[in-house]
């Protein structure tokens, strides 16, 4: 197994062909298209996703934009974050394990009221 660098040319329509490091992260740039600025380029993970009864509740995966700028830090940037959808940002992993703090708060509640339902006898019908 090589020690190089991993590396990846992708075209750009504002600065021609452009060379990254690829992180091992990466699932690769199949979907590159050459009209792209160079600031847009993002290396992308895995996507996780959280599906129930078909419907898509939750998905976040591991991104990282080398030449974006760092304006509107919650959409991402030159720091690997973990872009979440719905919600739409880009977190630190702070702000990932406070997400997922929630969500086990949310599990909890959720939980509650299985077992409150339970209790309800006949399941409330007269
Ligand atoms: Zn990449």
């Amino acid at each position: 197994m090589s020690t190089e660098p991993r590396t990846i040319t992708l075209a750009t329509s504002d600065h021609g062909d452009v060379t990254l490091l690829e992180p091992a992260w990466c699932t690769g740039h199949s979907h590159h298209d050459p009209e792209m600025l160079r600031a847009d380029l993002i290396h992308t993970g895995p996507l996780a996703e959280c599906v129930y009864l078909g419907r898509d509740l939750l998905a976040a995966e591991i991104v990282q934009s080398p030449f974006a700028t760092p304006s509107a830090p919650e959409l991402g940037g030159p720091t690997a974050g973990v872009s979440v959808f719905p919600l739409g940002k880009t977190l630190s992993p702070v702000q990932l394990y406070d997400l997922a703090a929630a969500l086990d708060g949310y599990a909890d509640r959720l939980r509650d009221m299985a077992d409150q339902l339970d209790r309800i006898p006949d399941g409330g019908e007269q």
